[in-house]
């Protein structure tokens, strides 16, 4: 059968290998006679592979004993109220980033619970750069300061960590890390706490990662309701409920992938050799655009338009006929988007650069 390239932003393309030991497996996990997506989330066969799969996660991202994980639903979506309502800890406000539609969808949640302070927005220009911290105006009385290191419509990267010295570690760094997680190291005790929905760079649609500070739980605003309550998942163990048990077996077999393929440092290198030669396809000529600022541009979702829209339509039918899909560009901005997630093999990206080559060639 024959697979193509999925360049969508989410959800998105996984690995082969993945993929097939999910079909291998999915009649009978382990010679247990049932499939994982049967099981009973307290036995010990899920047991043991949510134990698994945070032990993998743990060690990919080095991630210290006083942080907790948890699994949850809602989507990174979810986590614009949770974080609010988890980690206002009787301040009054937040300080936010706004650097695209995905801070922007935040900053609206938040706004329902507290104060917030837009300390920083590239808005004033389309969203297509990343304020440097010496423009940015924090509150030294904000509960958090929040941001989205990986804008993924608007395909702006911050390819730098925001410093917090200021607050001599009182107030956490929080990210929507949805689209570039496991894309590179992470220094994970920078941040209180970060999330990621699974859809990009984890796995499948449904399961939402939260890790967290442990200091920083158990004290929610007011009448949290107990599902949206981190402290209450962190001591059962993400079992407070039934957890999303078949993409969490899921992201557990690519966070193997990802292992096997030497981890993080070794994933970084491969995402930034990708991202470079698509970039430099595009600034090496004048048939496409990139609007990003070449140091905030995210190598995970590449954001480029043709001169000539009236292209468009024809370009993304040429694509989608040598097996080159989901080209489109978010409806908020159009034009075209690649996502170059860790699954998209260097392969995908050099059909991808090839076909545009010869398409700019025949248009020009
Ligand atoms: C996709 C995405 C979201 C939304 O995720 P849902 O799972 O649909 O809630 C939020 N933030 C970022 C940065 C995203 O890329």
């Amino acid at each position: 059968m024959e697979r193509i390239f999925n360049f969508s932003a989410g959800p998105a393309v996984l690995p082969l290998e993945v993929l097939q030991t999910a079909k291998n497996e999915i009649i009978n996990w382990h010679g247990c006679g049932i499939s994982v997506m049967e099981m009973s989330h307290r036995g010990k066969e899920f047991t043991s592979i949510i134990q698994e799969t945070e032990t993998d996660l743990r060690e990919l991202v080095n991630i210290p004993g006083n942080y907790k994980i948890l699994f949850l639903t809602g989507g990174a979506t979810s986590q614009f109220s949770m974080v609010p309502m988890n980690l206002l800890r009787g301040k009054k406000s937040a300080d936010y980033i706004n650097t695209g539609i995905w801070s922007k969808k935040a900053i609206k949640e938040a706004q329902k619970y507290c104060e917030v302070n837009i300390a920083a927005s590239s808005e004033d220009s389309d969203f297509t750069y990343a304020p440097t911290q010496d423009q940015w105006t924090l509150n030294k009385n904000s509960a958090y300061v929040h941001y989205t290191p990986n804008e993924t419509i608007g395909g702006v990267e911050f390819n730098w960590i925001p410093n917090m010295e200021y607050s001599n570690g009182n107030i956490p760094l929080v990210a929507d890390m949805s689209s570039n997680i496991l894309s590179r190291q992470l220094d994970i005790t920078k941040y209180g706490l970060i999330y990621a929905g699974a859809q990009k760079n984890i796995g499948v649609a449904g399961l939402t990662i939260v890790i967290v500070r442990e200091d920083l739980l158990g004290k929610t605003i007011l009448n949290t309701p107990s599902v949206f309550n981190y402290k209450i998942h962190a001591d059962n163990f993400s079992m407070y409920n039934t957890p999303p048990t078949y993409t969490i077996y899921i992201a557990g077999l690519i966070f193997k992938w990802l292992k096997k393929k030497g981890g993080l440092a070794e994933i970084e290198k491969i995402n930034s050799m990708k991202a470079a030669l698509l970039y430099n396809l595009i600034d090496a000529t004048e048939f496409y655009i990139c609007p990003v600022k070449k140091s905030d541009r995210s190598r995970m979702n590449v954001s480029f338009r043709l001169k000539n829209v009236n292209l468009d339509k024809k370009f993304l039918e040429q694509a989608k006929n040598r097996g080159l899909v989901q080209l489109k560009g978010h409806r908020a901005v159009g034009g075209m988007r690649a996502s170059l997630y860790n699954a998209m093999p260097i392969e995908g990206v050099r059909s991808l650069i090839a076909f545009m080559k010869e398409f700019a060639n025949n248009h020009a």
